[in-house]
C-alpha cells in the first residue's frame, strides 16, 4: 500500500491506460485476421501510409486531426478514441479502487483482455480462444493478488462457469437445436468464475442477462438490430461461395428467424459451426460478450455496493 493517490500519479495512470487503448485496438483490428499485432505498424487503414507517432497519441491525435487522416483526409473512425477513452477510465477506476498493489496490474490486464473481447465479438460474433483461454489460465492464479479468493473459489468458479454455460449450449444444440450459447462465451464465463470466484457467476449471468435483455429491446424498438449488418456480410458472402441460388427467398422480409438457428440449414447454405466465421447470426440477435465483460467490471468495481443494494432491497421487499 503506498500513500493516497497524487494528482500526478492520476495523469500517469490515465496516460498508460489510454496507451493500452491504443494498442487494444490494434488488437481489435487484428487479431481476428490472424495477423501480426507488432508488425507493421500501424497505418491509415485508407491511404495505407505509415501514422508518425505524434498522429498516433491516444485521444488528443485524433481530436487535433479532426478525427481525419493527416494523408488522405478521409475520417478515421471514432471508434479509436472511444476504445483508448475507455480503457483509460477503467485502468483508472481500477487504480482508484486497489491502489498500489500487484491486484492493479492483474486487474488492468483483466479489464484490457475483456475489451478486447467486447469490440472483437462486436465485430465478428467471436470470442478468440487467443484472449479466452490465456484469460482463464491468469484467472486461475488470480489468489496470488486476490486474498479474499481461495484457490477452491477460484477453481470452482472455473468449473462451475464452463459447465453452466457448456449446458446450455449442449441443450440447445442436442434438444431444442439451436445456438443457444456460442462456445466463445463458455469459455469467457470459466474465465470470469477463475477471476472473481464462484460467488460471482451469479451476479455476473443475471447483470448481464438483464443488461444484454434491457439493450436489445431497445435497439429492436429503435429498429437496429447489430445482428442485420452481419447478415447482410455473411449471406451476400455465402451465397457467393455456395453458389445456389436461395439468397432471395431467404431475405424477403418477415422469413422465419428460426431458420437461422436450425441445424438443418436452407438448402445451399452450408451447415454453420459456431465457431466458424460464416456463422450468420440470428435476426435481432446481440452478441453476449460484451454483456458478460460489462457484468464482470460492475462486479469487479462496485461489487461490494452492488450486493448491499441487492440485499437491502431485498429486505424492505420482504423482511
Ligand atoms: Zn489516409
Amino acid at each position: 500500500m503506498i500513500a493516497a493517490p497524487s494528482w500526478a500519479a492520476d495523469a500517469y495512470v490515465l496516460f498508460v491506460g489510454a496507451c493500452l487503448g491504443s494498442f487494444l485496438n490494434v488488437v481489435i483490428a487484428r487479431l481476428p485476421h490472424g495477423r501480426s499485432l507488432i508488425s507493421p505498424p500501424s497505418s491509415c487503414p485508407r491511404c495505407q501510409s505509415r501514422i508518425a507517432w505524434y498522429d498516433n497519441v491516444p485521444v488528443l491525435s485524433w481530436i487535433a486531426l479532426r478525427g481525419r487522416c493527416r494523408r488522405c483526409g478521409q475520417p478515421i473512425s471514432g471508434r479509436y478514441p472511444v476504445v483508448e477513452l475507455l480503457t483509460a477510465v477503467l485502468v483508472f477506476a481500477i487504480w482508484r479502487r486497489f491502489g498500489g498493489q500487484w491486484a492493479t496490474l492483474a486487474y488492468a490486464a483483466f479489464a484490457c483482455g475483456l475489451v478486447a473481447l467486447t469490440y472483437i465479438d462486436l465485430d465478428t460474433w467471436l470470442l478468440p480462444h487467443e484472449i479466452t483461454w490465456p484469460l482463464l489460465a491468469v484467472g486461475l492464479l488470480s489468489p496470488l493478488w486476490n486474498l479474499r479468493l481461495s484457490w477452491t473459489d477460484s477453481l470452482i468458479g472455473a468449473g462451475a462457469g464452463f459447465a453452466f454455460f457448456a449446458a446450455i449450449a449442449l441443450i440447445g444444440e442436442k434438444v431444442l437445436r439451436k445456438e443457444t450459447m456460442g462456445w466463445g462465451d463458455v469459455w469467457l464465463l470459466a474465465g470470469l468464475g477463475a477471476w472473481l470466484g464462484w460467488q460471482a457467476l451469479l451476479p455476473v449471468v443475471l447483470l448481464s442477462a438483464v443488461q444484454g435483455s434491457a439493450v436489445g429491446a431497445v435497439l429492436l424498438f429503435l429498429g437496429r438490430a447489430p445482428a442485420e449488418k452481419t447478415r447482410a456480410e455473411r449471406q451476400g458472402r455465402g451465397s457467393v461461395g455456395g453458389g445456389a441460388p436461395q439468397g432471395e427467398k431467404d431475405d424477403t422480409p418477415g422469413a422465419p428467424a428460426d431458420s437461422w438457428y436450425s441445424t438443418h440449414p436452407p438448402p445451399g447454405q452450408p451447415p454453420h459451426d459456431p465457431d466458424e466465421e460464416d456463422w450468420v447470426p440470428p435476426p435481432h440477435a446481440v452478441p453476449f460478450g460484451p454483456f458478460l465483460a460489462l457484468a464482470a467490471l460492475e462486479v469487479l468495481l462496485a461489487g461490494d455496493g452492488l450486493y448491499r443494494w441487492y440485499f437491502d432491497a431485498m429486505e424492505r421487499l420482504f423482511g
